[in-house]
């Protein structure tokens, strides 16, 4: 293990790559992009043979693992039948029994499903139908969205909005809308100055405080339930989340939370927010919706929402719709992974992960380098003492570390995180542990 597994990258491939434009690829100009040629449960086979164990699913996509068999046959068996058709004015089995299943599993009182595309179109589905909601009911003032630091929300403009600002907003700054922002409950940099065993939740504080005087100003409150992806891996405490739906309550807004990463047993739940007791007004789901095969997503939401878009007067319909809305081949692959849940002990196997990410935690804790370790479900995360910064230089030299040694991990700056397909055997994952220890005391990634 301590020698890299695989050699230098080949300088040429058998097709011609160059027109493609690879998001954020200037970040890693060094090494050309990965040509991966196949997919098998938690491996990614390269066009020239090497293999990589894939420790991110894919970017939190891939959800039981690579070319899922039932899940090829399903959308093989949809694709003879129906690949695509309107949505307007259409329907289709797919999406019917997709969303009667949804609305089984989801949080009681979810009820109403409306289909896009991507993780950011859920959320933009959501903050639209909050606000036209608003509108409905006569309260036409509330056109404010309250959001947490450290958000992300994805990459559309209002999904941008609502994220913090970062690297990933701040060339759009002129196009976004003001957000209000309160603190997130990130324990090892508490927003509030206490520790988790001396707090009762203080950082809500300020979210309390922005509801009691605008409450009137406000559609809805955004959150990433427990865990805010992007922004480095944050795990919640339960009781934050049991909060902020409190605070709604006691102030009359909507709540949506976000489940675009966290959605489909990520947690050790099948959505996050089952762990802290709450249903939300509205959730967003996508990503490991389909499996993690196909672009779909789903905003779903309560009867009291949907009613209010009942009317005679058409302009009150909802309108939003994209050209691939519910498209068959992505509902019958979401079935399909359903279906792998309904017959299969698949969230046992989410803490069979989960309590190898404990252990190997443990025995980083103490590491000099170390500042912090979390862990939910099947996301682990080790924080490296320094400053968080996406743009740390230690996320381009670690991944390449990874990468030569068969694994694909993508630090989020100084945040080292593990989020494994569910067909990652033990031996695989304490693969990933070993790597990720070894580069911890690698010359060739801290002298580099
Ligand atoms: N919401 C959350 C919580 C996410 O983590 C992401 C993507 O990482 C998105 C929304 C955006 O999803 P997509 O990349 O499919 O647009």
């Amino acid at each position: 293990m301590s020698s890299p597994v695989n050699g230098p990258a080949p300088s040429t491939l058998a097709w011609d790559q160059r027109a493609v434009w690879h998001p954020y690829t200037q970040m890693y100009s060094a090494p050309p992009p990965l040509a991966i040629a196949r997919g098998e449960g938690a491996w990614l086979i390269a066009e020239d043979g090497r293999r990589y164990l894939d420790a991110i699913a894919s970017w939190w996509v891939t959800l039981h693992g690579h070319a899922e068999p039932a899940i090829v046959d399903a959308i093989a068996r949809q694709a003879r039948e129906l690949e695509q058709v309107i949505f307007a004015g259409c329907t289709h089995r797919p999406a019917a029994e997709l969303a009667a299943r949804l609305t089984e599993i989801l949080p009681a009182g979810l009820s109403r499903v409306f289909y896009s595309d991507n993780g950011s179109t859920a959320v933009e589905v959501a903050l639209k139908m909050a606000l036209q909601y608003w509108r409905l009911r006569r309260e036409p003032a509330r056109t404010r969205f309250l959001a947490l630091e450290h958000a992300y929300h994805g990459d559309t403009v209002a999904a941008m909005s609502v994220s913090a600002p970062s690297y990933f907003t701040a060339d759009f700054q002129p196009l976004l809308f003001p957000v209000l922002r309160a603190p997130a409950a990130w324990c090892y940099r508490c927003p509030v100055g206490l520790s988790r065993a001396a707090c009762e939740i203080d950082c809500l504080q300020p979210m309390e405080t922005l509801l009691a005087a605008q409450a009137g100003q406000i559609a809805a409150v955004i959150v990433e339930p427990l865990l805010q992806g992007a922004g480095g891996m944050i795990v919640h405490p339960r009781e934050f989340l049991a909060g902020v739906r409190r605070l709604c309550d006691q102030y009359g807004v909507l709540l949506i939370a976000d489940e675009v990463l966290t959605g489909f047993g990520r947690t050790g739940a099948m959505f996050a927010c089952e762990l802290a007791g709450i249903t939300p007004d509205i959730i967003c789901l996508s990503k490991g919706l389909t499996g993690g095969f196909l672009p779909l997503s789903a905003t779903v939401t309560t009867e009291a929402v949907y009613q209010a878009f009942l009317s005679p007067r058409p302009e009150h319909a909802f309108f939003h719709g994209h050209s691939f809305t519910a498209n068959p081949l992505g509902c019958a692959a979401a079935l399909a992974s359903l279906q792998i849940f309904a017959e299969k002990p698949v969230l046992r196997r989410v803490g069979q992960i989960e309590a190898i990410h404990q252990e190997r935690l443990q025995a980083l804790r103490a590491h000099p380098r170390v500042g912090d370790t979390r862990q939910i479900g099947v996301v682990a995360a080790v924080e490296l003492r320094q400053d968080y910064d996406y743009l740390a230089a230690c996320g381009p030299r670690l991944r390449q570390f990874y990468l030569d040694h068969g694994v694909l991990l993508r630090p989020l700056g100084n945040v080292i995180y593990v989020l494994p397909p569910y067909r990652i055997t033990d031996a695989e994952l304490h693969q990933v542990w070993d790597v990720i220890a070894l580069s911890l005391d690698s010359p060739a990634v801290w002298n580099a």
